[in-house]
């Protein structure tokens, strides 16, 4: 099927690199030549790139987006007896994270129409053993920021972001990863911005909160000395290599969002008068349109159509975090809209060199497994 005309793949990473192939043969070259793969130039420059792009004052590169929150959990002090609450549909490395550093993950329902975590959610979940609150900005897009820090603040608990789908998205004009007292970010290699293998980030405004998590994800060492082990911490450095992909890498971001967002909206024009569910956007956020995602009632057996047809999907994620067999521990309340969007949603082909004729492709086969019996929600 991946040789048919007709196929469509979910993600392209082949059109993606192949255009890259000389920037990216000359930024490992570069780290070759120099032979410095663990700290130096590379990731002191990479690190100071995504700083500035997010418009925090530090960022601190390390081995993934589960490590960043991990990490970043554990710098802010957050461990056995604590609490950390966490959308329920979202990636299971948001809640490895919390129970990796001893705490407990409070899952929460979300929005219905953003299935985005929301301040009210967030409320009914606080209790006195609350330290945090980690955000998603799921498929791309950023909740009410806001309202979210003012419950955080309120409450005196952290507010963290799980910014791992939002390479560049904003809420009310300002970056993902911006707003809370850590941002987390992946470069797992199919993100908006992504590595040549596993990598991430923690970006924040707080020079100690970044000098603890580069010292955890370094042995415990203190900036500038080799042998003096503050802190049990380990091996979760970013790599120089990956630190070169990803600065010959980001100079396209904004490019790639802008043609992620224009493919969601040929998505949206083409599907405006049909039955289809997208999920909503909020007019004060700018999405990084990570996913396009539609909501479909017979959804396991419309993918099945539309894998016959050629156009491959994907599910994020069937099941939600509360339904996986080490986390229904913490299951403490009904998540009916997590539920439902867990029953429902299908990511659709989404990627910057997505081209118009195969969106159409997409959303005719969409229509045509529509009339074969499958029916939005
Ligand atoms: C990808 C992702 C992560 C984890 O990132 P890794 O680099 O794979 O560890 C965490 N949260 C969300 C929402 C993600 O999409």
């Amino acid at each position: 099927m991946p040789s048919s005309p007709h196929y469509v793949p979910f993600v392209d990473l082949h059109a993606l690199h192949r255009g890259l192939s000389t920037e990216l043969d000359h930024a490992w070259r570069s780290v070759l030549l120099g032979s410095t793969f663990i700290g130096g130039a590379h990731l002191e420059r990479f690190e100071e790139d995504w700083a500035t792009y997010c418009g925090t004052r530090h960022a601190v590169g390390v081995s993934s987006g589960t490590d960043a929150l991990r990490l970043a959990l554990h710098a802010l002090g957050i461990g056995n007896g604590d609490e950390v609450i966490v959308p329920a549909n979202t990636f299971v490395g948001t809640a490895e994270a919390v129970v990796a550093v001893g705490a407990e993950p409070r899952f929460v329902d979300v929005d219905a129409e953003t299935l985005l975590v929301t301040a009210e959610g967030v409320e009914s979940a606080l209790t006195p053993r609350t330290a945090a609150v980690i955000v998603v900005h799921l498929y791309g897009q950023m909740p009410d920021m806001e309202a979210l820090a003012a419950v955080a603040e309120r409450a005196g608990v952290a507010l963290l972001e799980d910014a791992a789908q939002a390479h560049g998205a904003r809420w009310n004009g300002r970056r993902a990863g911006s707003w809370g007292r850590a941002g987390c970010f992946s470069f797992y290699p199919a993100k908006n911005l992504g590595a040549l293998g596993d990598a991430g980030a923690v970006v924040t405004d707080d020079p100690s909160l970044a000098a603890t998590v580069r010292s955890l994800a370094d042995h415990g060492r203190p900036a500038g000395n080799h042998d003096r082990h503050e802190l049990v911490g380990g091996t979760n450095r970013l790599d120089a290599l990956q630190a070169a992909v990803l600065c010959a890498k980001l100079p396209h971001l904004g490019l790639w969002n802008d043609a992620r967002r224009r493919a969601a909206a040929h998505y949206a024009a083409l599907m405006a008068h049909s039955p289809a569910r997208l999920v909503a956007t909020h007019p004060r956020a700018e999405s990084a349109y990570h996913l396009q995602v539609v909501r479909i009632e017979d959804r396991d057996e419309t993918r099945r159509a539309l894998r016959k047809l050629g156009i491959q999907t994907a599910v994020h994620y069937p099941l939600p975090l509360h339904r996986l067999p080490p986390y229904s521990r913490y299951h403490d309340r009904p998540l009916p809209m997590v539920e439902e969007a867990a029953r429902t949603v299908v990511s659709l082909p989404l990627f910057p060199q997505i081209s118009e004729a195969q969106i159409g492709r997409v959303v005719d086969a969409l229509l045509r497994a529509m009339q074969h019996g499958a029916s939005y929600v």
